[in-house]
């Protein structure tokens, strides 16, 4: 681990630093042969799914080196062939693991075994598969209720797995089924599902070659989606004009070095955004009205497309005629001229609009508002359902969207919910169950009283981490499904579990898993490694043993026989799930299939059949005066809630986690010296939340604003602060003090 320091940020992403970080990763954690073998397999056709982000293969030719930086550390972490038993917990108590850093814990290997936490005891023991799986049984069938049981899932999880899972629980008795969607694009899901009939993104790779104008909006690249700058490259080359939307200036939208190619090798990175808009945290909505209002105004309105498509512009077009731009400009913090000029150069080509988005946009208070005022752009333009243009919401986990389709929803519309019952001859449950923030809640005051995760870090990835912590401690089991040890697993119930399954990089008796990635492509996945250890279990056969010895076969559901041969897994899906026909041929092509998507055929399946504007009250978050707006964000050695190291090269940050950036006049103003120590502070009506002594790092960002990673910051966040209607964690809009540190 290399000493705490910072320097000026980078203006470039990947090149040879990359790929030199890439091998010392996956070298350092997996040796030479299995990394190499890991590295072959990785994204290639008839090899594996990258378990990191959901950024799509190309559908044509794939590259020897189909991966980027953090897809190699993804991959890196999960080959390491050491592995955690009976030995390792006997040496590590509790208290001793909960006092390493998150960077440790994935530092230490593979689990290796099923492992048993007794009641009242400090040390992991190790436990048989039955054992473990009677003890599910025992604590499930002790409950008053099904729906004291919380069914979590990760977006790391098959689709076979996931579908599995949503059945078991159903047929347990509780659509309890939260998943890290519910933290991630939940916003996103509910406000295209409202403006335009489906909840995913609308375009594919090759409409980014098509488009005229791309924005990536609340989005950081370089590091979530990697791959992606390859993307943006090809099409700033073809001639698109890229515009950034990020309070932070990043590396991977200023400029991308291609390390396959000369240039990039040679440290010549493409430039990539021509415009970045430094909006202030949660001005996203205010610069979305305004270039929609200057667009109007420059008659860029396709209103043939708006009179057969759409509804609701006339009362949209009034309110943005009402809305003045002194509103729009110190909402937004971009100016008008800004705005005007980005209007003219989506209107100067043919309005072949792509606008993408991640975390930024949707953990906000108004996040669904922002991101209907996105399409309502689109919708203006007639930017979706033709080549170049449309919606991109990018997912953040590999499988994210694909256990959504797969039934891991705890809203599940009537026709799955009634293709299921029909399937499996089982009752299924019509009572919503808890979604993540709900389930925190029920842990905390007893109604939920088990919780289950298949894969995940639940008591990292949530907000309110002392909240939810006592939320887990709550309960009278906690049990993961997972393949490296994390802070959930020592954050427990009376009693806990550990069952480690296969990665996804290792082989599972010759069978194939199926995953979705953001453009809605569904893809075999088959892993090429020797498993870890023999104890392990693939995800299947882990939630189907589990099944069998809580519920025994009921219905039509034989759990052995459906997990034993993932066709047949398959053919349940291909039953219940549509855009699922012929599943087994189909995914067995070269690069899979995709899924239809009505939007993209410019056919709403909303309640009206008819596209959607929305005329929301704008709306932005405001700090009080003197206060500070923080967001949570990653680092670049950082996946989801998996620190694989202390380092975030692109913004100048070594060795150390525990740092806030700041706009440099705010430390100034603070009486704080760049790497000063200071005591951040966020209040919510149950009271203080604290995060002390951290360094506050200069950055180039708007004034007022602050950043800090996750996990580390989630203690900041009060579980009820949340965007309406989706109820996800507001982590990118939280109001806190800043002083200096108590003491120095
Ligand atoms: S872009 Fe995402 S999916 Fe692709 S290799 Fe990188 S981390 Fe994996």
């Amino acid at each position: 681990m290399s000493e705490p320091r910072f320097t000026a940020p980078k203006e470039q992403a990947a090149g040879i630093p990359a790929v030199v970080s890439s091998l010392q990763h996956v070298f350092g954690k997996a040796g030479v042969a299995r990394g190499t073998k890991a590295l072959l397999g990785l994204n290639q056709a008839g090899g594996f799914d990258c378990p990191s982000c959901a950024w799509p293969d190309p559908d044509g030719h794939r590259a020897v080196a189909e991966f980027c930086e953090n897809g190699a550390k993804a991959i890196a972490s999960e080959a390491m062939p050491q592995t955690l038993g009976r030995e390792f917990f006997a040496a590590h108590s509790i208290a001793d693991l909960m006092a390493q850093s998150d960077a440790w814990h994935d530092l230490q290997g593979r689990l290796g075994g099923p492992m048993l936490l007794r009641e009242n005891a400090t040390h992991y023991e190790a436990i048989t598969w039955e054992d473990a799986f009677a003890i599910v049984a025992e604590e499930l069938r002790a409950l008053g209720s099904p729906d004291e049981a919380v069914f979590y899932t990760s977006g790391r999880a098959s689709n076979e797995a996931a579908f599995l899972w949503q059945m078991f629980a159903r047929a347990f008795g509780t659509n309890n089924l939260p998943d890290c969607s519910n933290m991630c694009h939940e916003s996103s899901g509910l406000a295209l599902k409202e403006a335009v009939g489906v909840g995913k993104g609308t375009v594919t790779l090759d409409d980014f070659l098509e488009a005229d104008v791309i924005l990536c909006v609340g989005q950081n690249p370089g590091t979530n989606h990697p791959r992606m700058l390859s993307t943006l490259e090809a099409a700033v080359g073809k001639g698109a004009r890229l515009v950034a939307v990020n309070p932070l200036k990043e590396a991977g939208l200023l400029g991308f070095a291609h390390p396959q190619h000369l240039r990039g090798i040679l440290g010549k990175a493409t430039p990539l955004a021509s415009t970045y808009l430094q909006v202030r945290v949660n001005g996203d909505m205010a610069l979305f009205r305004g270039l929609a209002k200057a667009l109007v105004t420059i008659g860029a309105a396709d209103e043939s497309f708006i009179r057969d498509h759409a509804i609701g512009y006339e009362e949209y077009r009034s309110l943005l005629e009402a809305t003045p731009w002194a509103e729009i400009e110190e909402l937004s913090g971009i100016g008008r001229d800004e705005i005007e000029d980005l209007a003219l150069l989506i209107a100067g080509g043919e309005r072949r609009l792509i606008t993408c988005w991640a975390m930024g946009l949707t953990q906000h208070r108004n996040a669904v508002a922002t991101i209907r005022e996105i399409a309502n752009v689109h919708l203006l333009l007639g930017a979706i359902g033709r080549p170049g243009a449309g919606l991109c919401p990018v997912r953040g986990h590999s499988n994210v969207q694909g256990d959504r389709t797969m039934g891991i929803y705890e809203k599940m519309p009537e026709p799955f919910l009634a293709a299921l019952e029909k399937q499996a001859d089982v009752p299924v449950p019509r009572k919503h169950g808890f979604d993540t923030v709900d389930s925190i809640h029920a842990m905390h005051d007893g109604r939920a009283k088990v919780f289950i995760a298949l894969g995940g870090n639940f008591a990292q990835a949530t907000p309110d981490s002392a909240y939810t912590a006592a939320a887990l401690r709550n309960c009278r089991l906690t049990c993961h499904v997972a393949t490296k040890l994390n802070r959930s697993h020592l954050i427990h119930g009376r009693r806990a579990l550990i069952l480690p399954c296969l990665g996804r990089s290792e082989r599972d008796g010759g069978r194939f898993v199926t995953t979705e990635n953001s453009m809605g492509v569904v893809q075999s996945s088959e892993g090429k490694l020797a498993p870890a250890s023999d104890q392990l279990l693939s995800e299947p056969d882990i939630v189907a043993r589990m099944a069998e010895a809580v519920l025994g076969d009921v219905g039509n559901i034989r759990w052995r026989w459906l997990a034993e041969d993932y066709d047949r897994l398959r053919t349940w899906i291909e039953a219940v799930v549509p855009g699922f026909e012929d599943f087994n041929a189909r995914v067995r092509r070269p690069g899979g299939f995709y899924l239809p998507n009505a939007a993209k055929e410019r056919v709403w399946n909303t309640p009206n059949s008819k596209a959607n504007f929305s005329a929301a009250p704008l709306d932005a978050f405001r700090a009080a005066e003197g206060r500070f707006l923080l967001q949570t964000l990653r680092s670049h050695d950082q996946f989801n809630t998996t620190v694989y190291g202390l380092d975030d090269r692109y913004r100048g940050i070594s060795g150390m986690r525990d740092i806030v950036f700041l706009n440099a006049e705010d430390l100034a103003a603070l009486g704080v010296k760049p790497g000063g120590r200071i005591d951040i502070t966020s209040r919510w009506h149950d009271g203080e939340r604290h995060l002390n002594g951290f360094r506050a790092i200069p950055y180039d960002m708007p004034r007022g604003m602050a950043a800090a990673y996750f996990p580390e910051a989630n203690v900041l966040v009060p579980a009820g602060h949340v965007a309406e209607g989706s109820n996800t964690p507001a982590s990118k809009s939280i109001e806190v003090s800043i002083h200096v540190a108590a003491g120095l």
